[in-house]
């Protein structure tokens, strides 16, 4: 049994430590940068290849085509797990696992995330490509047959 001295010191030691505990929630808590909370997608990086849904343990991810190279994706985020295998997985690091673990909600809905795709470079890109493609209209129009327009003459 240790001396009443020696406890003495001990208990006074860790009454004037520092709390290894915080006042979570008043206090916010930074969290390490290799932590594995909330996974983001980044749409434009992904190839669409469904890896990260293959490999999901929780069937959270569904990775939807919106356009040619173009995919969004869902997140079921009541069902993960956050082992962020996804983001080991994923070829082109397309997914990220974030800070973020304030997930709490009220109801399961509130929990689904849509990571939407950029579309409007497609759609400038297209709009771009039909400009080329189309001719002129000065270059276009059939030459006048007849100076000073009219209809040609029979047989000319
Ligand atoms: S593994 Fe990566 S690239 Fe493949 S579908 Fe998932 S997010 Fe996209
Ligand atoms: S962190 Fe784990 S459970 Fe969550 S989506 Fe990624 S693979 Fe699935």
């Amino acid at each position: 049994m240790k001396k009443p001295g020696k406890m003495l010191a001990e208990t006074m030691k860790h009454v004037l430590k520092r709390p290894a505990t915080v006042r979570y929630p008043y206090v916010k808590v930074e969290m390490p940068a290799r932590f594995r909370g909330k996974i983001k997608f980044h749409a434009d990086r992904c190839i669409g290849c469904k890896a990260c849904m293959r490999d999901c343990p929780s069937k959270v991810i569904n990775i939807i085509k919106v356009a040619d190279k173009k995919f969004e994706a869902e997140f079921l985020n009541d069902r993960c797990i956050f082992c962020a295998q996804c983001v080991d997985t994923c070829p082109k690091d397309a997914l990220e696992a974030t800070v973020e673990f304030e997930l709490a909600a009220f109801d399961r809905k509130n929990l689904k995330t849509h990571f939407y795709a950029d579309l409007a470079p497609k759609v400038e890109a297209k709009a771009e490509a039909k400009a080329e493609a189309k001719p002129d209209d000065s270059e276009s129009a059939p030459k006048d047959p007849v100076p000073g327009g009219g209809v040609p003459p029979a047989g000319a």
